[in-house]
């Protein structure tokens, strides 16, 4: 049970790092044809860029399948996995994007420090010059507004 429970809490933290490479590396570089969409305005509710989502969520699948199948702390980890992409979407989504049906945007705290950091991100519509790639972790918003200037 213990181990079943680090196997979750391991695989979201680490889904956290990974997600800050991908995002810094892969789709700020080759995989910036799907994620520009993201970058700058565009019309309709669905973007290129929802595509990873997409591919992430057949990755899940595949895991809770291998796991049920042949060995089973995969399964755990496509919890881990799926939980990451919940608090992924409610972040970045929700608390930045407001792609949901209400108006909630947090005044303070942490999640606000969230908030910040990705609109940070979001100061630039290119592929290179950009800062603050994570998504449940966020350096202090000063610290990326003089990373920007830098730029
Ligand atoms: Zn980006
Ligand atoms: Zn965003």
């Amino acid at each position: 049970m213990i181990a079943n429970i680090l196997i979750v809490v391991a695989s979201i933290v680490g889904m956290e790092v990974f997600a800050l490479y991908f995002h810094k590396y892969f789709m700020h570089g080759r995989g910036w044809n799907w994620h520009e969409s993201h970058h700058i305005h565009t019309k309709g509710y669905f973007e290129k860029n929802d595509l990873y989502a997409v591919c992430f969520s057949i990755i899940a699948a595949a895991l809770f399948i291998s796991g049920s199948l042949w060995w089973e702390p995969l399964w755990y980890v496509a919890l881990g996995f799926t939980l990451y992409g919940i608090l992924y979407a409610f972040v970045h989504d929700g608390l930045v994007h407001q792609r949901w049906p209400f108006n909630y945007t947090p005044k303070k705290g942490y999640l606000f420090r969230l908030v910040l950091a990705h609109r940070l991100h979001h100061h630039t519509t290119e592929r290179d010059g950009a800062v603050s790639f994570g998504f449940l972790y966020a350096e202090p918003p000063e610290r990326l507004k003089a990373e920007l200037k830098s730029k």
